[in-house]
């Protein structure tokens, strides 16, 4: 046993707390313990000059005192650590360098597509320094589609890794970035190049005029003017418009299927009476006749004027001039081309600038265009306060475009998906979850899909492809029917392709539909009853447990979709309403959507209860 034994004490005293890179520092390590067999500072990973003496303090302590001299700035925040041992056991005190430098940038590189795109930076400098970015020569505000990570620690001294990141760039961010660093001892800068795509309106070939004359100006700023005058001009044509309501309906019979999704066979059935006359709808997949080929040359050349007598009323699609357009960022992609937003010009009288949803066609050909044309005729006509608002298009260059109102919250699957008990998982942006969606809130969101399917229903329009997918949401939980079958890409999975190019959602569809391809108003009602179940289940996909020809089998054997933890009894009766075998026994849309209504009234009690 060895007599006045302790662990060894260690205390370290520092010349100063701080010191400029190239400057001297000293280190005292005092031990007390005794008896105090070791002593020493772990110098190995230093960059720094050194060298060590051992002396004895006025206390007959043990001190073994570390100088550095010339420091380097590779030692800033490295942990100095003095060790000293006895037979009663080790001791340690370690201390931090704090070695202050002029910031530098280590490497600044090109933009990176990654899950944004990314301008990938490392700069080192004590004190911590100041980010700025400069685009083009000009500061770059940062917003929330354009920030800097907060930069993270390298592992490395001092230096400190991060990203310039941009939320779907498009062609309008493409250009020179340069980081500027800055901190009290220094200043550094680096540029470094974005490029994220090239104009998608660059390419003027193939051009379709746009309106360039005064009345069409007028039409632009003043739509009840614009009406007005087109009331005027295609009166004198109404009567040439009637002799091609009998082409056209040969033209729909014929079932054609547009590009863009809307299914004029099914639009423009021989009950409808949607009674259209679209006009100048020639341009179908029959040749046109000679009689017509006189009348319509001239308004192919001028598209501004293709409009259409819808239930006695005149429609008009709005041309909207592509200068009035600025696109910022990409918002998705549908099975035709990618959607931006962008800022237009000129849409509305009371506003100088809106934010809108471009939806562009990629790779127009002879046919294509056409379909386009025709789509946009028919978005015309749709006007709902639950269908996406449709304000025109764009052909004066590549790629032709349909400009729509903008839903901030996009679309309606993956706002559920973001609003439910998964939601921290599929959350990529690190932020907190979104609270869950509440059961007035999930009657709230099918009560509008049910108002815009009366409408569409009152019109005898089928929409064939109604999903959360294609629904979206606005500001204040506005839900407005969005899409027209425009969202096979992403949601490619929820399609069933059948011989070649014919895409089915078949999870969505009943019996009839699948098995004899029949769509009907009833065949919607289905549709919406399966929405109803997404709704009640934060978005998950039908059937999800099942592959594709699995549900096909279910559905064809007359097997429903359980009911969701969350759905009250009242509304997953309405659900089986609509999944009625028989087409004719379904609940019709006018009934579910005063029953929804009700139920957003006075919502049910709902006890979690089922086991
Ligand atoms: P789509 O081609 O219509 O399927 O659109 C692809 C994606 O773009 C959708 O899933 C939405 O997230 C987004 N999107 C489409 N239209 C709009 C709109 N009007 N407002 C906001 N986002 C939209």
């Amino acid at each position: 046993m060895i007599e006045n034994c302790s662990l060894p004490e260690v205390k370290i005293t520092a010349s100063q707390d701080k010191i400029l890179e190239g400057g001297n520092l000293t280190f005292v390590c005092e031990v007390e313990g005794s008896p105090t067999l070791t002593v020493r500072w772990q110098t190995e990973a230093l960059h720094s000059h050194f060298f060590t003496k051992l002396q004895e303090s006025r206390d007959s302590a043990l001190e073994l005192v570390l100088y550095l001299t010339n420091v380097s700035s590779k030692d800033n925040l490295h942990n100095l650590t003095c060790e000293a041992e006895n037979q009663a056991g080790p001791g340690e005190r370690m201390v931090q360098l704090d070695i202050e430098f002029p910031v530098r940038i280590i490497f600044l590189n090109n933009a990176v597509p990654q899950h944004h795109w990314c301008f990938p930076f490392a700069v080192d400098g004590n004190p911590e320094p100041n980010i700025t970015w400069l685009y083009n020569g000009k500061k770059l505000n940062e917003t929330r589609y354009i920030y800097t990570q907060p930069i993270v620690d390298s592992g490395d001294g001092s230096e400190k890794h991060g990203c310039l990141f941009l939320d779907k760039p498009t062609h309008v961010n493409n250009g020179n970035y340069t980081l500027i660093v800055e901190n009290k001892l220094g200043r550094d800068e680096a540029t470094a190049l974005g490029f994220f795509m090239h104009n998608p309106f660059d390419n003027f070939e193939g051009v379709i005029p746009c309106p360039t004359n005064k009345s069409d100006m007028d039409v632009t700023e003043n739509p009840e003017s614009r009406m007005y005058l087109v009331y005027v001009a295609v009166g004198l044509g109404v009567f040439a418009c009637k002799l091609l309501l009998i082409m056209v309906l040969v033209v729909y019979k014929c079932g054609h299927h547009s590009k863009f999704g809307i299914h004029r066979s099914s639009v423009l059935g021989k009950e409808d009476d949607l009674a259209v006359s679209l006009r100048f709808m020639n341009f179908g997949t029959s040749p046109p006749s000679s009689d017509e080929d006189s009348g319509l040359s001239s308004f192919v050349e001028n598209p501004q004027y293709f409009c259409s007598i819808i239930k006695d009323k005149d429609m008009c699609v709005q041309h909207i001039k592509r200068q009035d357009i600025v696109l910022k960022w990409e918002l998705g992609e549908g099975a035709f081309g990618k959607v931006y937003l962008a800022e237009c010009a000129n849409l509305s009288p009371d506003n100088d600038k809106m934010l809108v949803a471009i939806k562009t066609l990629k790779d127009a050909n002879e046919s294509t265009r056409q379909d386009f044309q025709r789509e946009a005729e028919l978005l015309t006509v749709l006007q709902h306060q639950h269908i996406v608002r449709f304000y025109g298009v764009c052909t004066d260059g590549e790629p032709l475009a349909m400009v729509f109102e903008y839903m901030r919250h996009g679309d309606l699957n993956r706002f559920l998906r973001a609003h439910g008990p998964d939601a921290h998982i599929l959350d990529e942006s690190k932020m907190p979850p979104l609270g869950e969606l509440t059961l007035p809130q999930m009657l709230h969101i099918a009560a509008q899909i049910a108002s815009g399917m009366v409408y569409l229903a009152s019109l005898h329009f089928v929409h064939r492809d109604l999903a959360t997918r294609n629904c979206l949401v606005g500001e204040g939980l506005v839900v407005k029917i969005g899409d027209f079958g425009m969202s096979r890409d992403i949601y490619s999975t929820d399609y069933y392709r059948v011989g070649g190019r014919t895409m089915l959602p078949i999870r969505w569809m009943p019996p009839e539909s699948i098995m004899y391809r029949k769509f009907t108003t009833e065949s919607d009602i289905w549709s919406f009853g399966v929405v109803l179940w997404e709704i009640f289940t934060y978005g998950k996909q039908p059937w999800y447990q099942l592959s594709n020809s699995e549900a096909i089998e279910c559905i064809t054997q007359g097997r429903e979709l359980e009911r969701p933890r969350t759905c009250p009894k009242e509304v997953y009766l309405l659900m089986q309403g609509c999944w009625q075998r028989e087409p004719q026994q379904r609940m019709v849309m006018k009934d579910i959507h005063s029953r929804l209504l009700a139920l957003v009234k006075n919502p049910p009690v709902y006890l979690d209860i089922l086991g």
